[in-house]
């Protein structure tokens, strides 16, 4: 019930459209649904972030931000190269409840070029395996595809790891995260991820948006009792 659409558009039947601004037709060797001038004004993230959460930081000297201090979450660090800002909530929506392919196509080549770069700059640790946030079976079916599966499908091409997917489910349909503030999306998601077979020490989990990590803690806590040592998150943008 997985499709692996995305790698298979061929760009001679939809040419290149900029997905923020609409310009059309591009230049044919820039093969991205997203123009260059679109591309230099996505909100990058360029500012100090708490080595933990990813979380903006004032600046100053902390490395970690007070919830962090506070309270550490099962996750290692977050990698986020965006902020949760126009037209990036669009296209992350058009993506998944509305299924734009274009959208899906862009946000994956955002995220693999992100992380290929940090990598280049030594500025990333590679895990041994990626892990999509599963989505419950009642939501996948409903929408056709995982949205955190086809962002970790590119990644892991050019970076050269599998994606664990099979034995890693989501338990429960919990009510969607955006609906809710910190405090309940914590308790929405306690104990809503099982893992089912053995993982590596080292995994990167992939999401689309972190907004206040509670999903991916609770992701990142089944795979520490699953035997992960190290958790990453890797997500297009971080709110
Ligand atoms: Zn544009
Ligand atoms: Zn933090």
């Amino acid at each position: 019930m997985v499709y692996n659409w995305l790698k298979n558009i061929p760009w001679v039947l939809y040419p290149a459209t900029c997905v923020a601004c609409g310009q059309a037709p591009l230049a044919r060797t820039w093969q991205r649904d997203l123009c260059e001038a679109c591309h230099a004004a996505l909100p990058w993230r360029r500012g100090p972030v708490c080595a933990q959460c990813g979380t903006a930081l004032a600046g100053g000297e902390a490395l970690h931000c007070g919830s962090c201090l506070a309270a550490p979450p099962a996750y290692d660090r977050v990698f986020a190269p965006l902020g949760y800002a126009s037209p990036v909530g669009a296209l992350v929506t058009g993506f998944k409840f509305h299924g734009r392919l274009a959208y899906g196509r862009v946000l994956g080549e955002l995220l693999t070029e992100a992380l290929a770069s940090a990598q280049a700059a030594g500025a990333l640790v590679l895990p041994a395996a990626l892990v999509p946030v599963p989505l419950h079976r009642a939501r996948l079916a409903g929408r056709g595809f995982n949205q955190a599966l086809e962002l970790a499908r590119p990644v892991g091409r050019r970076l050269g790891l599998p994606i664990l997917a099979r034995g890693i489910r989501r338990r429960q349909d919990t009510p969607a995260q955006s609906t809710l503030d910190a405090r309940a999306r914590r308790a929405n998601v306690r104990g809503a991820f099982a893992v089912e077979r053995p993982v590596p020490a080292r995994v990167a989990i992939v999401d689309d948006v972190v907004t206040t990590g509670a999903t991916v803690d609770a992701l990142a806590r089944a795979l520490r009792q699953a035997g992960a040592r190290e958790v990453q998150v890797w997500a297009l943008a971080r709110a």
